[in-house]
């Protein structure tokens, strides 16, 4: 997620679960091969809302085994050491909202220390590299027609449709329609989806939490380690199978086979899309819309690392392309801020998110160069090191995170969170009506469905 979300969360209480304290586990009794037992737990997914769930099990006294498929923990919180000294996120970086929010109070226990970073400081480039002004008026525009749909409309479609027949786009002069498009791809960094399948009446759904943005200078990792010290957690189990009964639950890995009395799948929806993982009995009707109807979305990343910095000391740096390179490099945040490196971190999101993956890195980081030039002319230095992610690809995540595509209803994230036959629950990022998208929506998800087992 890159801009700060629009909408704020009314009077949400995130009151921060049981972090109790927790130092060591007992052998759990959801065992490998071999072992029968109708106690325990499974967790599936070392991500946040895994550890979440797990953490808060075991400090109810439950045996939790957690099982991941990486070799890593925190799923999509992933901090990479590569530059030493400098460690970057390639997954979560924000804390959306700090007023009562679970992971900013996690943050305060690991006293891992934060940035903020201001939506508004931002300076903002057109193809020619001349400053782009107009933009928030636009947006005001888009966001207009967007909410009179949403009040009046009985029938759902794309963003990009509903804003662009308000806008009279077909009427407007090329540079109005570059300022325009540039406002659509900022949907597109916010919910990840592309605008031509986002909905128009739900895209904005959730509800966000109030205050300010904030990152972790020292890496999103330390809130993950921090809910994983001392749990029992099995990296390398990538899981096939979850089938269940009156009296417990088998879950397959590529090498073992786990007995317990529940389950809590924190599968990503993208993976529950990819029918990597099957289910025994089935699932409900409506968990299988829910998978099948709500989007899974992508933003990627790429840092550039520079022998010295060029760009300007705010925040923030947008591009506004020419219409015909519609959502390419679009939105930059400048990291040097938060780290004192020469570092630049380029965002893609949706469509030309996913196209990149398939470009090698360096067409890739070419492309961003081609942006780069086009803002601070040829003379810039070339990069002394890149970071990329694809997250589409990554078969443990496939996509960033969930968005609501034409088709969803909010409704349908909690059929995707409710549990089946009282055995197997459901947490991850998707599951959580109001935060969904978010690393919060996420821990949430998992102690809602650690209670559903607990109490
Ligand atoms: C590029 C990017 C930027 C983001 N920016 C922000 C941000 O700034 N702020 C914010 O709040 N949110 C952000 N998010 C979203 C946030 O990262 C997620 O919402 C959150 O981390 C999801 O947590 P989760 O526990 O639901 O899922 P995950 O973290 O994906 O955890 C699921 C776990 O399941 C594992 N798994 C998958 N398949 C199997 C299998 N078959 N067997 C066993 N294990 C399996 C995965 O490896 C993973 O560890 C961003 C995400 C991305 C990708």
């Amino acid at each position: 997620m890159t801009m700060h979300r629009r909408r704020f969360l009314q009077g949400a209480s995130l009151g921060l679960p049981g972090l109790a304290a927790l130092t060591s586990l007992t052998a759990c009794k959801a065992s490998a091969t071999g072992t029968t037992s109708s106690e325990g737990v499974i967790v599936i997914g070392a991500g946040i809302s895994g550890l979440a769930a797990a953490r808060h099990l075991a400090g109810q006294g439950e045996d939790v085994v957690v099982l991941e498929a990486r070799d890593r923990i925190g799923g999509r919180i992933w901090t990479s050491e590569k530059w030493a000294g400098v460690p970057l996120d390639l997954g979560a970086s924000w804390i959306h909202g700090i007023n009562d929010n679970p992971i900013a109070a996690l943050a305060e226990k690991a006293k891992a220390r934060t940035v903020v970073t201001n939506p508004d400081s931002s300076t903002d480039y057109l193809a020619d590299g001349a400053r782009a002004k107009a933009i928030a008026g636009w947006q005001s525009k888009m966001g207009d027609a967007l909410a009179s749909y949403q009040d009046d409309a009985d029938k759902d479609a794309s963003v990009r449709g509903v804003v662009e027949r308000a806008l009279g786009w077909s009427s407007l002069s090329e540079d109005d329609k570059a300022l325009i498009s540039f406002g659509l791809n900022d949907y597109e960094h916010e919910y990840s989806g592309s605008v031509d399948q986002m909905s128009a009446l739900y895209f904005d759904s959730g509800a966000d939490i109030k205050g300010k943005d904030v990152l972790f200078p020292r890496g999103y990792h330390q809130i993950t380690d921090l809910l994983a010290s001392g749990l029992s957690i099995r990296t390398g189990q990538v899981v096939k199978h979850i089938d269940w009964n009156s009296s417990d639950v088998t879950v397959g890995t590529d090498t073992d086979t786990f007995h317990a009395g529940h389950v809590v799948v924190t599968l990503p929806l993208g993976v529950l899309q990819s029918g990597a993982v099957t289910f025994g009995p089935g699932l409900p009707a409506s968990k299988r819309t829910a998978i099948d109807k709500l989007g899974m979305g992508v933003l990627n990343k790429c840092y550039l690392r520079f022998p010295e910095v060029f760009w300007p000391d705010t925040d923030w740096m947008t591009y506004v392309p020419n219409v015909d390179e519609y959502g390419q490099w679009e939105q930059w945040i400048n990291i040097t801020r938060p780290t004192g490196q020469p570092v630049l971190l380029g965002f893609n999101a949706a469509d030309f998110g996913r196209t990149i993956e398939g470009w090698s890195d360096t067409r890739i980081v070419d492309s961003a160069m081609g942006t780069l030039k086009a803002i601070f002319g040829s003379g810039i230095p070339a990069p002394l090191g890149y970071q990329i992610t694809r997250w589409a690809s990554d078969p443990y995540a496939r996509g960033s995170y969930s968005y609501n595509k034409i088709g969803s209803t909010p409704a349908m994230r909690d059929h995707l969170a409710a549990s089946v036959d009282d055995r197997v629950h459901f947490a991850g990022e998707a599951t959580h009506r109001a935060s969904y998208q978010t690393v919060h929506g996420a821990y949430l998800s998992g102690i809602r469905a650690a209670k559903e087992i607990a109490d």
